[in-house]
């Protein structure tokens, strides 16, 4: 099922062409906040699924008549792995690996969905890249959770851009500024992805030009064990996102670019790269400092 948040936070399923409404169905609420109601459809799945199904036969809308959102804003926490692609290590010459130098976060307000454009800071005088990650939606509520049992963890699936600033400054001042952490343009189950979801292939182009592509078979922590080692720390709840990492091949993002993401089994998002006017006295109006790498 893929599973989409639309208009004013309505809920739909998507089938090939269309959109199901059924917002009524999930006790959605339009224009609530905050806008929860894509985590408690996840929270209460089980409930809501017989229900969904049924929705799912009816009488759609075009796809193209609806602006959609990105699925799931308001999490309680995107967590993100470093260098989780040997490749990626490689050609930023990072000295670790993510599963030596565990995961960060993105702030949730940095989501922004599969109409909006990313909006780069007014004056950063440093190279802005994309960076082609799956996102991974959790299920349920749960801490310490065994690689045996990961599986009932994993809701379902998305794609996600980790936009960044280079440089050495803390991660998430570099990563978290608003539409940096684009995700979508659904939800698809993990049902219908199922064991696949270890070797997916992901791709990245910018006005066309095949930037990134690579497969989730080569990631270094790959999926139970991103979600084992978060779960060790915290506690992770329905709804939360997880970015698995990019792959090699990242590059910078300017004004006027048209950046496309897919995941195959999940689908595709293209955006717009514009220039904002925010970030004016941000630390990035400096150069990049002589020893980092861009
Ligand atoms: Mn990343």
């Amino acid at each position: 099922m893929k599973l989409a948040r639309f208009d004013d936070n309505r809920i739909g399923i998507v089938r090939d062409d269309d959109i199901i409404d059924v917002t009524d169905v999930v006790d959605g609420r339009p224009g609530e906040w905050p806008p929860v109601a894509m985590n408690r459809l996840i929270a209460n799945f089980a409930e809501f699924r017989g229900k969904l199904e049924t929705a799912a036969r009816g009488k759609g809308k075009p796809l193209g008549t609806v602006k959609l959102l990105t699925p799931v804003p308001w999490p309680n926490k995107i967590i993100a792995y470093p260098v989780n692609y040997h490749e990626h290590g490689i050609e930023m010459g990072s000295s670790y690996r993510a599963n030596n130098q565990g995961f960060f976060f993105k702030p949730p307000s940095a989501l922004s969905g599969p109409s909006d454009p990313i909006i780069l800071p007014v004056n950063a005088a440093r190279r802005i890249d994309h960076e082609c990650e799956l996102a991974i939606v959790i299920s349920k509520q749960g801490r310490d959770i065994a690689r045996d049992d990961c599986r009932d963890y994993v809701f379902g699936f998305s794609c996600l851009i980790d936009a960044v600033i280079r440089g050495k400054e803390e991660r998430v001042t570099r990563k978290g500024f608003d539409t940096f952490c684009p995700v979508g343009p659904w939800i698809v189950t993990a049902d219908e992805v199922g064991d696949a979801s270890q070797h997916l292939q992901g791709r990245l182009w910018v006005n066309g030009e095949l930037k990134q592509n690579a497969n989730t078979r080569d990631l270094i922590l790959d999926i139970p064990a991103m979600i084992e080692m978060a779960s060790s720390v915290m506690t992770l709840y329905p709804g939360d996102i997880i970015a698995a990492g990019t792959p090699a091949g990242v590059g910078p993002i300017r004004h006027g670019d048209k950046v496309k993401i897919e995941f195959e089994r999940v689908g595709s998002m293209t955006l717009d790269v514009i220039q904002g006017e925010s970030g004016k006295y941000s630390i990035f109006a400096l150069p990049l400092p002589a020893e980092s790498k861009p």
